[in-house]
């Protein structure tokens, strides 16, 4: 990092912490910044505060929002009887754009791997749990990512339902296996919701 000024050397240092960025890209972000007119350099950095400062978890559904309750758990036309349960906020995003699904959502940030030593502690299955006590939920359907961390999360929360009475389900297999909700096109997303079945 000898080659840089100290103040290139530590902006490509925090662009290469980002995902999928390696090395290479993180010195042509960094560089493309230091070339750019300094009130698109100063904009990002502010939206990248603000964004940080603004957005904070629902306190009912656990999905990132700068209000709360979300707007989706702050609006009365949706169906308050399904949850639909899913890893994080871009799955939910990526439901949100099929425009089918009515109901509200509860958003676990993150998925059970013990590989990667994340616990049913470490993601929002307690919250959940609350909100079944409280609210009168008639469905709960587990739309985590169809991987082998999905589905063991599928199954370890439909254990813990099953006493509740609550009816649950899984998505169908529409999504090619081992895939990520948010990159399945809505098609595919609305028939894996159709086809859920009880488990
Ligand atoms: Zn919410």
């Amino acid at each position: 990092m000898d080659y840089y000024a100290a103040p290139v050397a530590k902006l490509i240092e925090e662009f290469s912490r980002l995902p999928g960025v390696g090395n290479k890209t993180a010195q042509r972000l960094a560089f493309h910044i230091l070339d750019a007119p300094p009130e698109q350099a100063e904009n990002l950095a502010r939206s990248i505060v603000f964004a940080r400062r603004n957005i904070k978890h629902c306190s009912v559904c656990c999905n990132m929002t700068d209000s709360d309750p979300c707007r989706i758990c702050g609006n009365d036309r949706r169906d308050r009887s399904v949850i639909c349960v899913m890893e994080n906020p871009r799955d939910v995003v990526a439901m949100e754009k099929t425009r089918e699904y009515k109901g509200l959502y509860h958003v676990l940030h993150g998925a059970i791997s013990p590989m990667e030593d994340i616990g049913p502690e470490d993601i929002r299955i307690k919250e959940l749990l609350l909100r079944l006590q409280d609210e009168e939920v008639k469905e709960v359907i587990l739309a985590t990512n169809p991987t082998i961390e999905g589905e063991a999360t599928a199954m370890y929360i439909s254990k813990l339902l099953k006493p509740l009475g609550v009816k649950t389900t899984r998505i169908a297999h529409g999504i090619p296996v081992g895939g990520d909700l948010e990159y399945a096109d809505e098609v595919t997303l609305v028939k894996a919701m159709e086809g859920r079945r009880e488990i």
